[in-house]
C-alpha cells in the first residue's frame, strides 16, 4: 500500500499520523526541524507546544474544548493520551508537562511499524507521485512551501496574518436597544437589507468609549510578527482611536444609513454594528473591532457598548502571525483542496485555532486519508459533534461578506455557538424548580455535550465497521 505523507510533525500533522497508521495504512511524517527551525519552535520533538503548556478546560459536560477532549479521547487520540498520561496539576484545565508531552509523541510514533519520520522540508509543492498527502505546517508554514500553496490557490487565499475580530452569541444581545437593518437598507447578494444588528452611541457614550479604548491594556507584538506586514485595512481598533477622537464615529462606528425603527427622530453620535458570522445565525461578530487588547480589557470596553452590556464572546479579538486560508471557498467537506484533491489540509493552517483544535482537525484529516486509501466510505462527523461543529467552521458554516476591510473568515477556538441548537429547551426534572439564568445555561451546555457525544458514538459505530489494525 501507498504510504500517505504528512507535512509537518506538530499537533496536527501527528495525530493525523497516529490515525493513519492505527488503521493499517503507512504514512511518513516530513518535519523539517532541526535542518530549518520556525521563529517560535525552540526544539526538535514533534507535537512542541510553543508558547502554554495548557490544553485549556477538561469539562466535557460544559466546556466546549473540554467536550472536544472527550471526543478526541474516544477516537483514540495520541495527542490526548500523551496528554493525560504527562498532566501537571491546573484545577480544571488539562495543562501537561511540554518535554514529557512531546517526548512522548515523539516516541510512540517512531515504535510504530508503520510510521517512517524523515527530517526534511518539503520547500514546494509535493513530488506528483505523492498521491495523498495532507499539509499541517502550522501557522509557522515554512516560506518555500507557503508560497507554493498561495501559487495554487490564489493570491488572496493565504494569509500571513489574522485580524480578528470579536464574536458575539446572538442570544446574549439586548434587542430592546439593538435593532436589524443593513447600511441604507442594501440587501447586496443574498442578503436581506436587515443582515446587521446596530448598536447606537450618544455623544457621551461615544467619548466614555473612546476614552477606554486608549487607556486599556494591549498585547505586544512577538519579535518576529513586528516585521511582517498587517497594516491593510485591518489597524487595531484601539490605533485607530488613538488616530483621532473621531476616527471611529468616520471609520467602523459610522451613524449613517441606520435609523433606529424605535426612536426614530435620535440621530445616534456614533454606531456598532455586528455582522452574522455563521450559517446557524448563532454568532455575530463587531464589525472592524480586530484588537491587540487584553482580553479581560476587551470584555470590560466592549460591555460599555449599549446592547451588549451582557455580551456573552464566543471569541475575542486579536492580531497575529499566521497562516490560513480561506478555507471555506478551497476546501471540500473532507478538507481537501478542490483545486489539486491529492493535498489535504490540517490544523491551523485551515483555520482553527489552539492546540487542541489543531489536533481535532489532524485526527479528522487521519481519519479520512486513511478511509479513501483503505477505499472505505468517507464520512464527516455530524455538525453536532465538537468535531462535526469545528470542521462546520473551517468548511462551511461561515458567512462571507464583501465589506472592505479584514477578510471575512478568520480563525476560530470551538465553542458552542458553532453548534446547531437544541430541538427544544433543557426540561427540568418533575418538581425542581423552574430553570433561569446561569442554571439555564448549563442545563443547555449540558444537553449540548450529551447530544454530542451520543451522536459521535453513533457515528464512530458506522464509520468503523471494521476494528483498526
Ligand atoms: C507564537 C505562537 C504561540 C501560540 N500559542 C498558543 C497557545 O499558547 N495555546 C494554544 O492553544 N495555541 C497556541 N498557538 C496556536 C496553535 O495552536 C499552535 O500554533 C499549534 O501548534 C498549531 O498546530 P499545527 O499542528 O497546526 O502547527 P504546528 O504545531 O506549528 O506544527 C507544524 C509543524 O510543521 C513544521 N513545518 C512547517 N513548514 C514545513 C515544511 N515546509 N516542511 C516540513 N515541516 C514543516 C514545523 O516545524 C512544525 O513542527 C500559538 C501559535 C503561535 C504561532
Amino acid at each position: 500500500m501507498q504510504p500517505v505523507h504528512v507535512i509537518g510533525g506538530g499537533l496536527a500533522g501527528c495525530e493525523a499520523a497516529w490515525q493513519i497508521a492505527t488503521r493499517g495504512v503507512p504514512v511518513v511524517i516530513h518535519e523539517m526541524r532541526p535542518i530549518h527551525a520556525t521563529a517560535a519552535h525552540r526544539t526538535d520533538g514533534l507535537a512542541e507546544l510553543v508558547c502554554s503548556n495548557s490544553f485549556r478546560s477538561d469539562d466535557a459536560a460544559a466546556n466546549a474544548v473540554g467536550l472536544l477532549h472527550a471526543e478526541m479521547r474516544r477516537l483514540g487520540s495520541l495527542i490526548m493520551r500523551a496528554a493525560d498520561a504527562n498532566q501537571v496539576p491546573a484545577g480544571g484545565a488539562l495543562a501537561v508537562d511540554r518535554d514529557a508531552f512531546s517526548a512522548a509523541v515523539t516516541a510512540a510514533l517512531a515504535a510504530h511499524p508503520l510510521v517512517t519520520i524523515a527530517r526534511e522540508e518539503v520547500a514546494g509543492l509535493p513530488p506528483t507521485d505523492w498521491d495523498s498527502v495532507i499539509v499541517a505546517t502550522g501557522p509557522l508554514t515554512s516560506p518555500a512551501l507557503a508560497e507554493a500553496v498561495r501559487g495554487l490557490t490564489g493570491a488572496d487565499s493565504l494569509a500571513f496574518f489574522d485580524a480578528i475580530a470579536p464574536i458575539v452569541h446572538r442570544d446574549s444581545i439586548d434587542m430592546s436597544v439593538a435593532w436589524a437593518q443593513s447600511r441604507y437598507d442594501k440587501a447586496g447578494p443574498g442578503g436581506s437589507g436587515a443582515d446587521y444588528l446596530n448598536c447606537p452611541l450618544d455623544r457621551a457614550q461615544y467619548e466614555a468609549f473612546v476614552d477606554a479604548l486608549l487607556a486599556a491594556e494591549t498585547v505586544p507584538f512577538r519579535d518576529f510578527e513586528a516585521s511582517t506586514p498587517y497594516f491593510d485595512g485591518c489597524l487595531p481598533i484601539e490605533v485607530m482611536a488613538a488616530r483621532g477622537r473621531d476616527t471611529l464615529r468616520f471609520g467602523p462606528m459610522k451613524p449613517v444609513g441606520l435609523t433606529d425603527p424605535r426612536h426614530p427622530e435620535r440621530k445616534p453620535h456614533a454606531i456598532v454594528q455586528l455582522r452574522q458570522d455563521n450559517r446557524l445565525g448563532t454568532l455575530f461578530n463587531i464589525v472592524g473591532f480586530q484588537t491587540k487588547m487584553k482580553h479581560a480589557e476587551q470584555v470590560r470596553v466592549f460591555r460599555m457598548i449599549p446592547g451588549l452590556e451582557q455580551a456573552e464572546f464566543a471569541r475575542l479579538g486579536g492580531i497575529h502571525r499566521n497562516t490560513f486560508l480561506e478555507s471555506p471557498r478551497l476546501l471540500d467537506p473532507t478538507l481537501r483542496l478542490a483545486a489539486m484533491p491529492r493535498l489535504r489540509f490540517a490544523g491551523q493552517i485551515t483555520g482553527c485555532e489552539g492546540y487542541v483544535e489543531s489536533a481535532a482537525v489532524g485526527l479528522l484529516a487521519g481519519r479520512f486519508a486513511a478511509a479513501e486509501r483503505r477505499g472505505e466510505p468517507v464520512a464527516p462527523p455530524p455538525p453536532t459533534t465538537a468535531h462535526g461543529a469545528l470542521l462546520g467552521h473551517i468548511t462551511g458554516g461561515h458567512v462571507v461578506t464583501i465589506d472592505a476591510g479584514p477578510r471575512s473568515f478568520q480563525p476560530m477556538n470551538v465553542n458552542f455557538g458553532l453548534f446547531p441548537p437544541l430541538a427544544a429547551a433543557p426540561v427540568r426534572q418533575p418538581g425542581a424548580p423552574r430553570l433561569r439564568g446561569a442554571a439555564k445555561t448549563l442545563a443547555r451546555k449540558q444537553a449540548l455535550t450529551a447530544r454530542a457525544l451520543a451522536d459521535l458514538d453513533a457515528w464512530r459505530a458506522a464509520a468503523e465497521p471494521v476494528s483498526p489494525a
